[in-house]
């Protein structure tokens, strides 16, 4: 057992140790609470003090009155003992109220609230008396507890018409109803008190939580950070024996007396090593765009030759594919500003899906522009898309799975890199499609203005 206490406590501090916010967490709540304690403690006070004095300030009011009655009636105790039952009947905290005479310096009650005490000592310390003399035109009140129930006993002299002291008047009023109200107001802040616990500790664990994603957070972009490294290294490696090969498929070409055989191999070398220099240079373009590091030069370029000279590049596989390609350009096209090298990309990758994506008809290339933005369309009378399927047309690695294009080879990277390039260099793209019927790739980019 001590062996788990000791193992969770040292799991705890570890945790501690390495997510320091939790202790800032910890240390806000016990502040929340202190202070909530604090401020019902303070507020309470102030309510019991107010309550008190205002209490002592009635008592001492009556006693004004009663004292000035007592005066003229102090030979008449039974209309003195009516005027305290009505008054004690009034005031329901009155516990005991007394008229105590003073004759030779001894001193007995002639009228109280309890007839048992009538003729007797009182039975209050005497030293009240004595102190109420110190100012006989004031009442003074002294706390005193009974067990449990605290009360005010409110003394106040009662001077003949000679100026000495012929009695007092004596009263005791109960605090109790006081006590419960302030006991119930005592366990009300105790139950908001649990209430702000428990949601301060909801929100800890909550805290926890989120803290704990964090930390799985920081480790998968570590974990990314590492794939891409990785991915770009690997890319760059495979990229230098790619090119000897195809630099030696192209020497081998041209040696003299190949059979056609011979030639076909070694055309299928080139494609195949081709295939995968593209495929290599997409996931590098991926690995760049995912740490921000493609670099984008933008310049005063000139659109239409870019694309002219793209387009020518697809000339001979458009033919091979009995398709017509054509490249049209309306008069005077601006300059955009763009990176010459990535819009070409751009090109490339939507004439040459076009074309890969044709079975037959025509590829139709076309520049134009008005006053803002220049236009390119690509359209082709190929395969199509369905609404559904050009749903998640951009999005990394996706490829339409159907009869019309699983024989062709692809890997779903061209759209994604073809759209963060082309947003990288302020441009738009979209599409039109109908399935069966064919597509209209449309890329818009403002024309730059000097
Ligand atoms: P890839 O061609 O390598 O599969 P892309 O990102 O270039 O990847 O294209 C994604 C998918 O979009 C393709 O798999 C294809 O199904 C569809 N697509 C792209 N261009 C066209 C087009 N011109 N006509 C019909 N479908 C297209």
């Amino acid at each position: 057992m001590p062996n788990v206490i000791g193992e969770n406590l040292s799991r705890g501090i570890r945790f501690i140790t390495k997510n320091p916010q939790i202790l800032y967490t910890v240390f806000v709540a016990v502040v929340i609470i202190a202070s909530f304690l604090f401020v019902s403690q303070l507020f309470l006070n102030i309510v019991v003090e107010t309550q008190e004095r205002f209490e002592k300030h009635r008592l001492s009011s009556m006693h004004d009155v009663f004292v000035e009655l007592a005066k003229k009636e102090i030979n008449n105790p039974t209309y003195l003992s009516g005027v305290i039952d009505e008054l004690a009947g009034r005031n329901e905290t009155i516990t005991a109220f007394s008229v105590v005479r003073n004759v030779n310096d001894k001193r007995f009650v002639i009228a109280a609230l309890d007839n048992d005490e009538v003729g007797k000592e009182p039975t209050q310390n005497p030293q009240i008396f004595n102190t109420s003399l110190i100012d006989p035109e004031s009442s003074f009140s002294f706390e005193v507890t009974d067990g449990s129930e605290r009360y005010f006993q409110v003394v106040r002299a009662v001077k003949g018409p000679e100026g000495r002291v012929i009695a007092w008047v004596v009263t005791e009023s109960s605090l109790s109803q006081f006590d419960a109200l302030t006991r119930k107001n005592i366990q009300t802040t105790y139950f908001v008190l649990g209430g702000i616990l428990l949601v301060i500790i909801i929100l800890l664990i909550r805290h926890a939580r989120i803290i704990d994603y964090s930390t799985l957070y920081k480790r998968l972009k570590e974990v990314d950070q590492m794939k891409d490294d990785f991915v770009s290294m690997a890319s760059h490696e495979l990229r230098s024996p790619l090119t000897v090969i195809r630099g030696y498929a192209d020497l081998l070409k041209s040696i003299n007396g190949l059979s056609e055989q011979d030639r076909q191999n070694i055309d299928r070398i080139d494609i195949a090593a081709r295939g995968l220099d593209d495929l290599v240079g997409d996931i590098l373009d991926v690995s760049r765009l995912n740490q921000g590091r493609l670099s984008i030069n933008m310049q005063d370029v000139d659109f239409v030759s870019i694309t002219k000279d793209a387009t020518l590049g697809f000339q001979h596989n458009a033919e091979e594919k009995g398709l017509s390609l054509a490249f049209t350009s309306g008069d005077n096209v601006p300059h955009i500003q763009a990176d010459p090298d990535r819009l070409r990309q751009v090109v490339v990758n939507l004439v040459g899906n076009a074309v890969k994506y044709t079975k037959q008809g025509e590829v139709a290339v076309k520049l134009s522009h008005d006053k803002d933005k220049v236009t390119l369309r690509v359209s082709d009378s190929g395969i199509g898309m369905s609404e559904e399927e050009r749903k998640n047309l951009f999005q990394k690695f996706y490829r339409i799975k159907n009869d019309d294009t699983k024989e062709v080879k692809g890997t779903g990277l061209g759209l994604w890199i073809t759209k963060q390039i082309i947003e990288k260099m302020n441009g738009t793209i979209s599409v039109e499609s109908i399935k069966g019927v064919g597509s209209h790739f449309i890329v818009q980019f403002p024309i730059s203005k000097k």
